[in-house]
């Protein structure tokens, strides 16, 4: 699959930020700064890294260079060794632990497998890493990296307050974001995240999927989350026990949310299964008898 660059924006955003798209993939944002600038997330390859820099340098001029990780998904990092020697990479302390982790390597072994352009790709991990928020001050803007963990341990969104935008990466996603695993403690972290973003009260929420910009992506998570729960309230115990309940009338992923015919079946299928996982996490919460907040 190739897969080329192209720098982007959406109708009224700040000119200083800047989309930085690899194709359908991904999309990270670059960030211009008095003092600095910041690039957020390196993309799925070095090479499609180097691409986004090359664009980029117009922008640049002589202001160093910071980057950050928004999490240790192979679609926003894989392009760290790009970076090597440029500048630093900023990250949550959780990120190491997944670095570290023998699955990152079986990651990217699997995906080297099924497509040459991973075949390059060495896993570089962040310079700095901190605990908590942490704020990086560009004189005109600064940008709060907030810890908002449950689509990864690891998760960040960036809020930059100035212009009232918030770069939540994957903790906000059209139609629906997916939780980290079926354990209940994930799906209340990934909501208590949605809630903390949706109270930023934000006028641009840029995921780096799904290509929207308007902050009623939140409040939608929201209800799906919501939705999801009060639906498994309402079920059976022979119901609650059904091992494809996510395939069952009135619990499928186009029963919560509306999936335009257009979407590809690819993403349609990807979609459905990120729905089975946050289904399996509701359904352990409802059997610990544990909400939401
Ligand atoms: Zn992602």
């Amino acid at each position: 699959m190739s897969i080329s660059v192209e720098l982007c924006t959406y109708p009224g955003l700040d000119d200083r930020i800047v989309i930085v798209r690899a194709g359908d993939e991904v999309d990270g944002v670059f960030v211009r700064t008095e003092r600095f600038n910041v690039l957020i997330d390196t993309l799925g390859t070095p090479e499609l890294c180097q691409s986004a820099l090359d664009l980029l340098e117009k922008k640049t001029g002589k202001r160093p260079l910071v980057v950050v990780n928004s999490h240790m998904d192979w679609d926003h990092f894989w392009g760290n060794a790009a970076i090597a020697g440029k500048a630093s990479i900023v990250a949550h302390a959780a990120a190491l632990e997944r670095l570290h982790d023998p699955s990152a390597l079986q990651v990217l072994r699997d995906k080297a497998k099924e497509d040459a352009r991973f075949q390059n790709v060495e896993l570089v991990g962040p310079d700095i890493t901190f605990a908590g928020s942490m704020s990086i001050h560009g004189g005109d803007l600064t940008l709060e990296l907030i810890h908002t963990p449950g689509h990864t341990p690891d998760h960040i969104a960036v809020w930059i307050p100035e212009v009232r935008v918030c770069l939540a990466v994957d903790a906000v996603e059209y139609p629906i974001p997916e939780v980290w695993s079926r354990n209940s403690d994930d799906l209340r972290m990934l909501y208590a995240s949605l809630r903390r973003i949706h109270d930023l009260n934000a006028e641009f929420v840029i995921p780096a999927h799904g290509r929207t910009f308007s902050p009623s992506m939140v409040g939608k998570n929201l209800s799906y989350f919501e939705g999801l729960a009060s639906r498994v309230a309402a079920l059976s115990e022979t119901q609650l026990a059904d091992p494809v309940l996510s395939e069952k009338s009135g619990c499928r992923l186009q029963d919560f949310v509306p999936i335009p015919d257009d979407m590809p079946d690819h993403l349609v299928k990807f979609y459905e299964q990120c729905h089975a996982t946050n289904l399996g996490a509701t359904l352990q919460a409802q059997v610990e008898g544990t909400k939401l907040e």
